[in-house]
């Protein structure tokens, strides 16, 4: 389903560059949760953004459900960048969720999911009224459609931005630290609702440092340290029996 190949990410130029990734290899196999962990500037949130084209990758590849991202090749081999509404139709494949939950304020929750499928897909009003309800109604908020993100928890603005990403029906979805900025008691909810989203057979690339939630919920597990996948692999190998010091010191401080 993805296909990470060699991926680079350099930011800025010259003196100033910033080589962030450098060469991952990442398999993500369609209706599988993968959970990346790593330290505080690892690259987990930029390999996530290269993965949606949020950021252009300076050398590599990706792929996801057999589509080269941002790039055409031509029969020499060599590769064009897509026209920005081609990327953004690639885009608009893959639903992510931020630790940020990025609601619009002025709308209700009801709205921010049915925002996209009509400015996006052009779906009629109607029509992505009752998608929408049925997706507030499976993060379980049915009774807080109407209600403005300020109204509402953190935990419940997340299930609100995880049903909204649910709406462009993506084939993949990628979440970039959801709960680690919430109190507490409402990661649960959350979590509860992503673990839901998994057993529904969704792809899933998740960056958290829930280590129960990779226990119970992730195929597999990748340890990203300094821009590389230092180790990888099912969840009881990685987080029981770590192969490098740089995993086992990591997992020394989050367990
Ligand atoms: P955290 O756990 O703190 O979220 P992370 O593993 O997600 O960290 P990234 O946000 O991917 O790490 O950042 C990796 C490195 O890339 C950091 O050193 C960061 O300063 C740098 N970086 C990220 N975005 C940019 C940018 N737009 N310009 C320059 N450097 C950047
Ligand atoms: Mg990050």
């Amino acid at each position: 389903m993805v296909a990470v190949r060699q991926v680079h990410k350099v930011f800025g130029h010259g003196h100033d560059a910033v080589h962030v990734l450098k060469g991952v290899d990442l398999d993500v196999a369609r209706g599988s949760v993968t959970v990346i962990l790593g330290p505080s500037g690892s690259g987990k949130s930029t390999l996530l953004r290269c993965v949606n084209e949020l950021e252009e990758i300076t050398g590599g590849s990706v792929v996801v459900d057999g589509e080269l991202m941002g790039y055409r090749e031509d029969a020499k081999g060599v590769l064009h960048r897509l026209h920005p509404k081609v990327v953004a139709r690639q885009r608009s494949r893959i639903g992510m969720v931020f630790q940020r939950f990025h609601l619009f304020p002025h709308m209700t929750a009801l709205e921010n999911v049915m925002e996209a499928p009509v400015q996006v897909k052009g779906l009629s009003k109607r029509e992505a009224r009752q998608r929408a309800l049925e997706l507030i109604e499976r993060v379980g908020l049915a009774d807080r459609a109407d209600h403005y993100p300020a109204q509402l928890s953190g935990g419940q603005q997340q299930r609100v931005a995880i049903a909204r990403a649910l709406a462009m029906d993506p084939e993949l979805m990628l979440f970039d630290e959801p709960t680690s900025a919430l109190d507490p008691e409402l990661v649960g909810e959350v979590l509860a609702v992503m673990r839901d989203l998994a057993r529904s057979g969704m792809t899933m690339i998740v960056v958290t440092h829930e280590i129960g939630f990779a226990r119970e919920v992730a195929d597999h597990v990748v340890f990203m340290d300094d821009g590389v996948i230092v180790e990888a692999g099912p969840p009881e190998r990685v987080l029981d029996d770590p192969q490098h010091e740089r995993t086992k010191n990591f997992l020394s401080h989050v367990l």
